[in-house]
């Protein structure tokens, strides 16, 4: 494979033989340890038995699979964004965030101090803690900038403030990224900071129900009067916006690579379906009316891949950081709708099976709609696409 220089395109028609090898072991733990849970999981709301979770855990280590994109310092693999892309697709192919229990670490670690990676990092990454990344407020979404938590300087430290919304993995996660305006004068500085959970004045306050059912909620947590220390800062104060670009890059890039993989398996279940099932004397994929929108859903899975492939190689490639960003935004854009589409056909091709939670389609027709509002809604995605237009040039943004 040839990698890409700044604003070069360089696709890796064939994947490097360590990143196939990858593929096929993610494929396989995906196949044999993943998705024979599926149906238990919805029916359990998402919530499968420790031992069933645990088991999963396990295999994903023995796979090799956690801590992907970390230092192989601190346990995990060292993956390259397309590395990561491409095991994110296969987790894609499966339902209900069964994945989730696979150990990692958000990126924000990538900026921690020698004391929080070896607090956290390293045990987040051998499966003996969870994180959870706490920035959405009531009233600051697709605004972050907005945000009320505030972060009080004291003598030994900081006071935090503040109720965050949406905070996934927030009911069982052991330590929070929280993001708050330390006040310095008449200054707002946004910063991360690391919250163990049971610090004093950490509350769960709700936990609602989501559409879809997954392993873990998305409670909202109030910060009241929460003491933390200088050393609880991530990399340093007023650097938060940074890091939160870092993230909203690897999510997008995540929620493009796992639609593509959705996509993958909607036509797997439902040209399988189509194919075999006869209604009056004939299959129904003879019918157009069945077979062309899955047709639809073969080209909209396939240019999907290929610009979210295209990203992972331009970042590992160095390219323009700004560039990189926008890119992801449009695939994250184009993945997130099309895989709803999908969903949406695979439904109908199945007929009165296809809203039957005992199959994939109608599970992923419910979990995909989120991938349209998460990270980003489709709207904002289309704000960052068009910034690239305005000032990366048309030819940068469509090479
Ligand atoms: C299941 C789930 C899990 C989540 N996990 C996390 C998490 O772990 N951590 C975290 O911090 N957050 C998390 N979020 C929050 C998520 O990122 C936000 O919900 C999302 O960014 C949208 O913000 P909002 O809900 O406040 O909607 P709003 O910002 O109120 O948007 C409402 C509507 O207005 C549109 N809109 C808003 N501004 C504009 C604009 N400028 N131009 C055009 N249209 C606009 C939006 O596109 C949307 O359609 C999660 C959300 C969900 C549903």
């Amino acid at each position: 494979m040839t990698t890409a220089t700044a604003g070069e395109l360089s696709l890796p028609l064939e994947l490097p033989p360590e990143t196939k090898d990858l593929q096929e072991r993610t494929r396989a733990f995906v196949e044999e340890h993943v998705m024979p849970l599926e149906q238990e999981a919805e029916r359990l709301y998402g919530r499968l038995p420790q031992e069933k979770i645990d088991a999963v855990k396990q295999a994903g280590i023995a796979a090799g699979l956690n801590g992907g994109q970390h230092s192989p310092e601190y346990g995990g693999q060292g993956w390259s964004t397309l590395d990561w892309v491409v095991v994110e697709e296969q987790y894609g192919r499966s339902t209900n965030g069964i994945y989730w229990h696979v150990p990692g670490a958000y990126n924000v670690f990538h900026n921690a101090s020698e004391a929080q990676a070896e607090k956290y990092l390293r045990p987040l990454i051998a499966g003996k803690m969870k994180d959870a990344y706490a920035v959405t407020e009531a009233e600051a979404g697709s605004d972050p900038s907005g945000i009320a938590t505030t972060a009080e300087r004291t003598g030994s430290g900081f006071r935090i403030n503040g109720e965050k919304w949406f905070v996934t993995s927030g009911d069982i996660a052991d330590v929070l990224i929280v993001m708050a305006n330390v006040i310095d004068g008449d200054e707002r500085l946004p910063t991360l900071f690391l919250v163990d959970i049971d610090t004093p004045g950490v509350e769960i306050v709700a936990d609602p129900q989501f559409t879809h059912h997954y392993p873990e909620g998305h409670p909202t947590i109030r910060f009241t009067d929460v003491e933390v220390g200088e050393d609880a800062v991530v990399q340093g104060v007023g650097e938060g916006e940074d890091m939160q670009r870092a993230w909203f890059l690897e999510e997008r890039l995540g929620i493009a690579a796992r639609g593509v993989g959705a996509m993958w398996r909607l036509l797997d279940e439902s040209v399988e379906w189509a194919t075999n099932r006869v209604q009056g004397g004939n299959r129904i994929w003879d019918h157009q009316g069945v077979s062309f929108p899955l047709a639809d859903s073969a080209a909209d899975a396939a240019a999907g891949r290929l610009l979210t492939y295209q990203v992972a190689v331009l970042a590992d490639g160095g390219a323009d950081l700004k560039l990189v960003h926008a890119k992801a935004s449009m695939a994250k854009l184009f993945v997130s709708e099309a895989a709803f589409r999908c969903a949406d056909r695979a439904v109908q091709a199945l007929g009165g099976r296809g809203y039957m939670r005992d199959y994939a389609p109608e599970r992923l027709l419910r979990e995909l709609r989120v991938d349209r509002i998460w990270e980003g809604t489709s709207e904002i995605q289309r704000l960052v696409v068009t910034r690239g237009l305005e000032r990366r040039g048309v030819e940068r943004m469509l090479h």
